[in-house]
């Protein structure tokens, strides 16, 4: 019986050094969430790395074996693999450019050179698990040459590609030294997937220009085989959501928060510290909201939350002092006894108190630079049980193309965003309502289980419809 591999950079799983050994814990990502329901069926396996480096041949084999048990299969990396190809061409190279901060691109011939040896890698344990008719659907932007690769070895086998981040303007995109290896290694593909019909047509355009390769309604002609391109929003678990949201739990946290933060009104602000987020310029709107509506003080404080990530980079170090500088300046401008306008975390949070965090929100500030999909903004509409509370949400945020009954504003426009939080924090309840309805109208149709149903149908339409035009 065929079978279907997932394959991404990351196993869904945790795998931690304790005192006596090894642990393994599930990882709660919606990513593990939605394809849970395809990986741990029948036979099928996912492919990834599991998380830290290994001293022996012993520890790669108990490893090896405990994950097979859950239907995983790892590929090792050392430290200098990740280094050069996750750290380096991963996230200093494709990174910054697929969300048009070209000005902190590196292109480094060494990183180039393991992010192929890494892809190839990845073929090799692919090869190692697939069967000449097997399915697999490979995720993201760590493994772009990994379809082109593939399709080498096994020219029959159902391939899809789902990335997860944007694509980027060609003239953005043709930067990159090794762009035509880039779009030949996703081509290898039945099936290449994005986020939205923007990055779909960005992608096509690169494909046309860069391989002159046309297409006709995302059917594109790659030497003797058609690759469909189609675009797929990825949504939430959506009922876990709702249903962590109901508990006891987050209920009494939340109550804890509203009591110690009195009646004000409460703007939240949840990212991984990233320069494509927008935080820093999230600040200045609100010191700007501050100086226009005196009225404000003292009564609407900023709960914002940064989770700690790659802080070792430069580029974020430096971005996480512009945070604490501006934190610290506009505290300390407007600061009462009584009041701080801003309480900034800067740590991660488990489900329940994010859970916690929404619910007693007014409103939710989500307005990055740039942002592939933004899950944040769909879990806080789901979280919002008795249909309260306002979404402000970037133009430039994937998401905003499917949650248009969110305030949408341009997130450089620092008076736009200004005005957004007023009127977010003046909005009369029933047109809270009537917006919050319609989004979780939308989040909870769309949610990740559609996500992967709808992505897996139409890559075994794909080769139906390849196998009809032969
Ligand atoms: N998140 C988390 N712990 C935290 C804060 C956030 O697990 O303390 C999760 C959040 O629930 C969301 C994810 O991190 O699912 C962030 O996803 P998003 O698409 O918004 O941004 P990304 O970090 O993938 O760029």
């Amino acid at each position: 019986m065929p079978r279907t591999i997932i394959v991404s950079n990351r196993l869904p799983t945790k795998v931690k050094r304790v005192d006596d050994g090894l642990s393994f814990s599930p990882s709660e990502g919606g990513l593990a969430t939605g394809l849970g329901s395809v990986y741990q069926q029948d036979d099928n396996v996912w492919v990834g790395w599991p998380g830290l480096y290994l001293d022996s041949e012993d520890e790669e084999h108990h490893v090896t074996e405990q994950l097979r048990a859950d239907s995983m299969a790892p590929v090792f990396l050392t430290e200098d693999e990740i280094r050069d190809y996750y750290e380096g061409f991963s996230n200093e190279t494709l990174w910054p450019t697929f969300h048009y901060f070209a000005q902190y691109a590196v292109f480094e011939p060494a990183y180039w050179q393991a992010y192929e040896a890494v892809n190839r890698k990845f073929c090799e344990a692919v090869v190692a698990q697939a069967g000449p008719d097997d399915t697999i659907w490979i995720q993201d932007y760590q493994l772009l040459l990994l379809p082109g690769m593939l399709r080498q070895v096994l020219p029959h086998a159902t391939i899809g590609f789902f990335l997860h981040i944007p694509f980027p303007s060609y003239e953005l995109f043709r930067a990159v030294p090794w762009r035509r290896q880039l779009l030949e290694g996703m081509l290898g593909a039945d099936l290449i997937g994005f986020h939205t019909y923007g990055y779909m047509r960005h992608f096509l355009s690169s494909v046309e220009r860069l391989l002159g390769c046309p297409n006709q309604n995302g059917l594109v002609e790659s030497g003797n085989r058609t690759v469909m391109v189609d675009a797929f929003p990825m949504g939430i678990d959506y009922d876990k959501y709702a249903e962590v949201a109901a508990s006891a739990e987050a209920q009494a946290l939340e109550a804890e928060y509203r009591q110690a933060l009195a009646d004000q009104q409460v703007v939240i602000s949840i990212d991984r510290l990233d320069y494509t987020k927008g935080i820093a310029q999230r600040l200045r709107a609100f010191e700007l909201l501050l100086q226009r509506h005196p009225e404000l003080h003292n009564k609407v404080t900023l709960l914002m939350l940064v989770v700690p990530s790659r802080d070792q980079v430069q580029q974020y170090k430096q971005l996480k002092e512009e945070i604490d500088e501006l934190v610290g300046r506009i505290n300390g401008d407007y600061r009462t006894i009584s009041w701080s306008p801003i309480q900034y975390f800067y740590r991660s949070y488990p489900l329940e108190e994010l859970s916690a965090l929404y619910r007693v929100a007014d409103v939710a500030l989500v307005s990055p630079m740039r942002d592939g999909m933004n899950l944040v903004a769909k879990e806080f509409v789901a979280s919002r049980l008795d249909q309260r509370g306002v979404l402000i949400l970037s133009e430039r945020a994937g998401a905003a193309r499917e949650l248009s009954d969110a305030l949408i504003i341009n997130p450089t426009d620092m008076a736009q965003v200004a005005d957004a939080m007023y009127q977010a924090l003046t909005m009369p309840l029933e047109e809270q309502q009537q917006r919050m309805a319609s989004l979780q109208a939308i989040v909870r149709r769309y949610n990740v289980h559609a996500w992967v149903e709808l992505f897996m149908n139409r890559l075994a339409y794909s080769k139906i419809k390849q196998k009809i035009m032969d």
